[in-house]
């Protein structure tokens, strides 16, 4: 007796399927049932199917894993003022723009933008433009760093900061050349005004992600790891994550998120001595917690600032900065101790990192965790690594670190990057190639906000390496189309801990697919970020279908 034929609820008939499977790069058709994968071109014979599309020689990829994002921050600033570069490329433009965005914003409330860059920008805006522009308002424009914000003369006299500035350890209240604060605030500075705003109602982050949420799929994103919440200036309430989960309870997250934890929301845990739990969240809950869908991530530790605003740790000077190497987020053994606590107590830990000093902090932390406390396969990963000297490649490679830069930074911040480090340190900028050549792992990631995040853009940037003003930006470090589409699939589930459920196609794996109406790998470098999303496919579910016959 034959055995009776499988049964697939979807087969996608005539595709062009890039698996990102070594073992079967390639394939015509893939078989879906519930939530996963049943089959890659799977025998006719052997196989009967609810529902069959012809996807007409489309290219079909595993949905796209954004390895760090902002995903509630993204969603707010879909309802701020945007103040991008595309957007407003002076300072007039600036304010005008604020000006627009009072008008729009009921009396009393905040007026809220974000997306500046200084660099793009005669300098930064300053309190006195932010009065002229909204007289009287509470005004507070976020830079595209996230790193530092300004606000009006509203908000320094509720911070009681008019005309003096107060010491801010790990951060900056700017001032003039007469000490009066200017309105910029660098870094932890940033905590005093998150604290006149905090915490977020659950419900308005709630539906920020689920607008969140329906921009990525229509990018073809099917998981995003948010890189920080519940605390320091990055979270928006201390109970973030149930905005997460109101999210999925209202079905309005279409794509799978794995929450990193910011290290200010970890505390002392009072668990048996012998438990090793130092540092964690309530009932002992850390990385691993949760399901396909939502589940927790690595602890989120910031060791220093930003390139562009030139706050990151550096071992030289900023270049035309004489005397400024920017500084660390913390006391250095203060840092190391939390990351090595987090360690112990089972954490996986993502330490942002820019500078090469920063740099040095987090690799020195991961190398003193393991020999004091030896755990197989922890993945801790390096956020940014984005000024990294050649001996950091080895070392990655040597304690299984992994490195996670942002390819779209190259067009929307590579200029201001390149100014910073100057010509000696350029070939240091967010590597690539390298860490593959070391035989590291690499993922895919945005930052979203800070840049635009949809995962074409930032495949785009990883082959191309060019600046917004069209320069190269560290171009050794270019690699081929497919180990950019690798990064934001299989790379980025790698780094999740992930790579057995999702970030190829076969067979058992979850059903996450995306289909793109070009090939990535077959057209021209620079067509790559025109490339058209034509449907996405969380969970065997088509969730976003620009051609209105998969839904
Ligand atoms: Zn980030």
């Amino acid at each position: 007796m034959p055995n009776p034929p499988e049964l697939a609820d979807l087969l996608l008939v005539n595709a062009n399927v890039l698996t990102m499977d070594p073992a079967r790069p390639r394939a015509r058709s893939i078989a879906v049932a519930g939530d996963r994968i049943l089959a890659v071109d799977p025998d006719p014979a052997s196989l009967r199917a609810r529902e069959v599309a012809d996807l007409a020689g489309a290219t079909v990829l595993p949905g796209f894993h954004d390895a760090h994002n902002h995903m509630a921050w993204f969603g707010l600033t879909l309802g701020e003022a945007d103040l991008r570069p595309a957007v407003v490329s002076t300072l007039a433009e600036l304010y005008a723009a604020v000006t627009a965005q009072a008008a729009a914003t009921p009396e009393g409330e905040w007026v809220i933008g974000a997306g500046y860059d200084q660099n793009k920008l005669e300098d930064h805006p300053d309190r006195d433009g932010l009065d002229r522009a909204a007289p009287g308002r509470r005004v507070w424009l976020r830079h595209t760093s996230g790193h530092m914000c300004v606000v009006s003369s509203a908000v320094l006299a509720d911070l009681g900061m008019s005309e003096r500035a107060a010491d801010v350890p790990g951060g900056l209240v700017v001032t003039d050349a007469a000490g009066r604060p200017t309105g910029l605030m660098q870094e932890k500075a940033q905590e005093l005004v998150g604290a006149l705003v905090h915490p977020y109602p659950v419900a308005v982050l709630a539906d920020a992600i689920g607008r969140a949420s329906e921009r990525y799929l229509s990018e073809g994103l099917t998981s995003v790891t948010e890189a920080g919440i519940a605390g320091g200036w990055i979270g928006h309430t201390p109970v973030e994550l149930a905005a997460y989960q109101s999210a999925r309870d209202r079905g309005r997250l279409g794509v799978r998120v794995e929450l990193m934890i910011a290290s200010d929301a970890l505390h002392p845990l009072a668990a048996h001595p012998g438990d090793g739990l130092e540092l964690g969240l309530d009932l002992g809950i850390r990385t691993g917690f949760g399901d396909d869908w939502l589940r927790i991530g690595a602890m989120k530790i910031f060791t220093d600032g930003s390139l562009v605003g030139r706050t990151a740790a550096m071992g030289d000077d900023f270049t035309g900065s004489p005397g400024n190497r920017g500084y660390l987020q913390g006391d250095a053994a203060q840092l190391t101790a939390t990351i090595v606590a987090a360690h112990r107590s089972g954490w996986q830990v993502a330490a942002h990192a820019i500078g090469d000093r920063a740099i040095d902090l987090a690799f020195d932390a991961y190398s003193q965790a393991q020999q004091q406390y030896p755990r197989a396969d922890t993945r801790h990963r390096i956020e940014h690594f984005a000024v990294s000297r050649p001996d950091h490649v080895s070392r990655a490679a040597q304690l299984g670190v992994i490195p996670v830069p942002q390819g779209r930074f190259a067009t929307e911040l590579g200029d201001g990057m390149l100014a910073a480090v100057g010509p000696n340190r350029q070939e240091w900028l967010y590597r690539q190639r390298s860490l593959l050549d070391a035989g590291l792992v690499l993922p895919g990631s945005s930052d979203r906000p800070v840049v635009t995040g949809a995962p074409l853009l930032g495949v785009h940037d990883m082959v191309n390496r060019r600046t917004g003003s069209g320069a190269a930006f560290n171009p050794g470090e270019a690699i081929t189309p497919e180990q950019a589409l690798r990064a934001y699939t299989s790379g980025s589930a790698y780094a999740s801990h992930a790579e057995n459920t999702k970030g190829t196609i076969a067979p058992g794996l979850l059903a996450d697919l995306v289909v793109l109406a070009d090939d990535p790998t077959a057209v021209s470098p620079a067509a790559i970020a025109n490339i058209t999303v034509l449907a996405t496919i969380t969970g065997g579910r088509c969730r976003f279908d620009l051609t209105g016959t998969l839904m």
